[in-house]
């Protein structure tokens, strides 16, 4: 039996300083429960292990073809000598510590998998010299980190689907009573975000007709529609058994219906095997900041209500059903069980 690289033992002993120094790290590490507060976690427990050293994040864009915008994270980007930028994209393999030399300084430049898949984030720390027992702790952490990220990562997916899961809508919609600079970027006035809840019609059916394997396989196919029609950027969560949910960002009145009424179509023109055709009923409401998420929930639930009560496979708006006369605007606080 072949043994892994990591399992070789290691010859520094540490201090029992370091050593507790490390474990304290590692706890801190796993308290943490988002990926920037982990990566923050984890630059704060490096910079302290390692005196001298100063770090850097880079967020690069992750395909070659893409021009090479960096945004640096965190450090002084007039400290860091240019050349890194292009030599951190290049890194082959995730996790492993590349040596740059520059000046006085040896730079240990990091490629980190990125949980989002999107972007890629590169670590660089430098100092003048490294003690071997400095590269392993570093090299060390980092994969500490990285088995966390994908484990945060997994708990926020949906195992069937793999769309995000309620648990990470929860984590989102919370996000949004978050004052705005923290967590958006700078953005249209006429533009704003919506949520849209999409439920399948007689969905059961499928179930007792097919069986439970066929309806799983229906669930699949839909969320890879919904994948395919909805732009990049919205998130797409599987709210419950065959209920979805899709936070519509940055969109106008005109261009979320627009995108809505396109999934409605493409749902009901799919041919589904063994199955044939099926229709979806969605309800969707304007995110607005004045109304708690759980009042945006509530009114999009109620428009989906409304589009299932008046013939199911239709794309409902509840702020058009409220100026139609069809509903009133009074939220239901608690009428619908949520988190
Ligand atoms: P409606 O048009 O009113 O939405 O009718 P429906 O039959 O879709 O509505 P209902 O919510 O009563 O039924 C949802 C069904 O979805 C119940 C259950 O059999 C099925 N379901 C829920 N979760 C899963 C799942 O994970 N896999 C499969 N195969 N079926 C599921
Ligand atoms: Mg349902
Ligand atoms: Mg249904």
């Amino acid at each position: 039996m072949t043994q892994s690289p990591s399992l070789n033992p290691v010859k520094i002993r540490p201090s029992p300083d370091l050593a507790h120094e490390v474990v304290q790290s590692i706890v801190i590490l796993t308290e943490q429960r988002d990926q920037r507060s982990l990566i923050q976690s984890l630059i704060a427990s490096l910079s302290e292990m390692l005196a001298g050293a100063e770090s850097w994040l880079l967020d690069v864009p992750a395909e070659l073809d893409e021009p090479l915008e960096f945004t640096v994270a965190h450090g002084r980007a007039t400290a860091l000598p240019p050349e890194i930028l292009g030599f951190g994209r290049q890194l082959p393999n995730p996790d492993e510590l590349n040596a740059y030399e520059h000046g006085e300084t040896v730079y240990q430049v990091i490629r980190l998998r990125d949980a989002e898949r999107d972007r890629m984030q590169v670590l660089v720390l430098g100092k003048a010299d490294w003690a071997e027992a400095e590269r392993l702790l570093l090299r060390g952490m980092t994969r500490v980190y990285q088995n966390f990220v994908e484990l945060l990562y997994d708990s926020e997916k949906d195992t069937l689907t793999g769309l995000y899961n309620r648990r990470k809508l929860e984590t989102k919609l919370k996000d949004f009573g978050l004052p705005p600079p923290a967590i958006r970027r700078q953005t249209d006035a006429k533009t704003t975000d919506y949520l849209a809840i999409l439920d399948l019609d007689r969905f059961k059916r499928i179930n007792d007709n097919y069986g439970h394997l066929i309806g799983d396989e229906v669930l699949l196919t839909f969320a890879n529609i919904l994948r395919r029609t909805l732009r990049e950027d919205d998130l797409i969560f599987r709210y419950g058994g065959e209920e979805f949910v899709t936070l519509l960002g940055e969109a106008t009145e005109d261009s979320v219906a627009v995108v809505l009424e396109r999934v409605r179509r493409n749902v009901e023109a799919h041919d589904f095997p063994m199955v044939g055709h099926l229709t979806v009923s969605i309800g969707y409401a304007h995110l607005d900041r004045h109304s708690t998420p759980l009042d945006v929930l509530d009114k999009a639930d109620r428009a989906l209500y409304f589009a299932k009560e008046n013939g199911r496979n239709q794309v409902c708006e509840f702020e058009r059903l409220v100026r139609e006369g069809k509903l009133d605007d009074i939220t239901h606080d608690g009428s619908i069980e949520l988190f």
